[in-house]
Order: structure tokens, then sequence, then C-alpha cells
């Protein structure tokens, strides 16, 4: 039996652009799925994993892990079984790939999987003024499950209901270890160093990119995601 085709949608963006919040409304609005693979490492590190270990020092420095160990992760998420209706609503990809060499990897196993997924990046662009702001008053739920992004400033569409309290579980509100000043400017400064190459090499494979302008409200946003999209995912 031919498998359906499924859509996946990258989100080129930088720390602070709002992947997580943007991935939220499209799970909620849209029944998307997404995977975010700083997500699936925080869960790897929480559960005191091999790989959690491996990866723990790496990523509270702002750092990349090994192009070939995130790759993984995202290929067994593709190809975990797909009897279940969710499974060809469309993916996003959150956070990767985040190398030429990961989008690469990402190429050669899309090829291999024969025309069974179709790529569109959307490139959310945004200022690193307005990044900084965003990042130094970020804090996510500590539930390794649920990690919901939420803002220290008052009366915004973060600000969780109570201080210090997930709105949706309950649990405790944290800061993360790569939100500290010099481990964001690293994170900004290895993600710039990145994006152009990036935008570059799906252009030059085919892949289509359309931009989305993110310094602007979340639910502006999301309509703007959703007008571009509208006639490539079904
Ligand atoms: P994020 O939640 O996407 O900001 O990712 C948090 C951290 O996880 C990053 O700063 C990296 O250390 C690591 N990470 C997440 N995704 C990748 C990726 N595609 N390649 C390498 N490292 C990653």
């Amino acid at each position: 039996m031919a498998l359906a085709q499924q859509d996946i949608i990258i989100f080129l963006g930088p720390p602070g652009a709002g992947k997580g919040s943007l991935s939220r409304l499209c799970i909620e609005h849209l029944g998307w799925q997404q995977i975010s693979t700083g997500n699936l490492l925080r869960h790897h590190i929480a559960q005191g994993t091999e790989l959690g270990q491996a990866v723990q020092r790496v990523i509270a420095a702002g750092q990349l892990v090994s192009d070939e160990l995130v790759t993984q992760l995202v290929e067994d998420w593709l190809r975990r079984p797909v009897q279940e209706q969710s499974a060809v609503q469309p993916v996003i990809l959150d956070g990767f790939p985040r190398t030429v060499s990961q989008a690469r990897l990402l190429h050669n196993f899309l090829a291999r999987e024969q025309g069974r997924f179709t790529v569109t990046v959307v490139h959310l662009a945004i200022s690193s003024e307005i990044l900084l702001e965003r990042l130094s008053n970020r804090i996510v739920c500590s539930e390794k499950n649920c990690q919901t992004v939420y803002s220290l400033r008052a009366d915004t569409r973060l600000t969780p209901r109570v201080t210090g309290i997930c709105d949706l579980c309950n649990n405790e509100l944290i800061r993360r270890a790569d939100d500290e000043l010099h481990a964001v400017r690293q994170r900004l400064d290895l993600y710039q160093q990145h994006e152009e190459e990036l935008l570059q090499y799906f252009k030059a494979v085919g892949k289509p990119v359309v931009a989305v302008p993110v310094d602007q409200e979340l639910t502006m946003v999301f309509n703007a995601l959703q007008e571009q999209l509208r006639e490539r995912v079904v």
C-alpha cells in the first residue's frame, strides 16, 4: 500500500523568533504536528539517558550538538509507524536543520523516502534587538513533556495566568540554562553564521522558501503564516 504524502514545514528562525509558540498555535488550531530537536534533546537530559548525558554540557554552553545525532532523532521520528490518523498531518521541523550539513543529511533521507514528503521552508525574520529582549524575558515549563514557553513581562499573550506556574500543567516555570546572556549571544552568532548558507542551500535544491516577519503579535504571525502556506499545504 502506498503511504500518503506528508508536508514538512521547516521553521527557519533564530532562537527567540517564536518557533515554539507559533508551532503551538499550528498544533492547536490546525492539527499539525511538531518535531522540536531542542525539546527532544532536553527531554533526554531530563530523563538522564546516555544521549542526554552526552549533550548536556554542549547545550548549556549554547553550542550545537553533532549533525549526525540530531538528524538521527528527526529521521527516527519521521520513520515511526504511520498507522495513526494524525500521521499524515503536516509536521513542523522546529530548530532543524540548523547547518547545511544537517540540511544535506535530511535531503538525502527524503530522497531515499521517494516522494513521501514535500518540504516548504518558512523563514521567520526578526531583528537582533527584539530577539535579545524576548530571550531575556523567556521562561519555560519545567515539565519535560510540556516545555511551553512564557514571558516574564506582564500583559503579553505569553504571560502565565499565575506567576511562575504553567497554565497547562501547573508545573513550575524556569529559565533555560542557555537563555543566560552569554549563551544567548553565542546561540545568536551561531544561528546567523548558518542562516544565509541554509537559505542558499534550500534555494539551490529547489525547496520553496516563504518569508514571514515575526516582529509582530503572535496571532498576526499565525495569520501571515497561513496566508503564505494556503496554496502549498493541504
Ligand atoms: P532550541 O530549543 O531549538 O533553541 O535548542 C536548544 C539547544 O539544543 C541548541 O542551542 C543546541 O545546543 C541544541 N540543538 C537543538 N537543535 C539542534 C540542531 N538542529 N543541531 C544542533 N544542535 C541543536
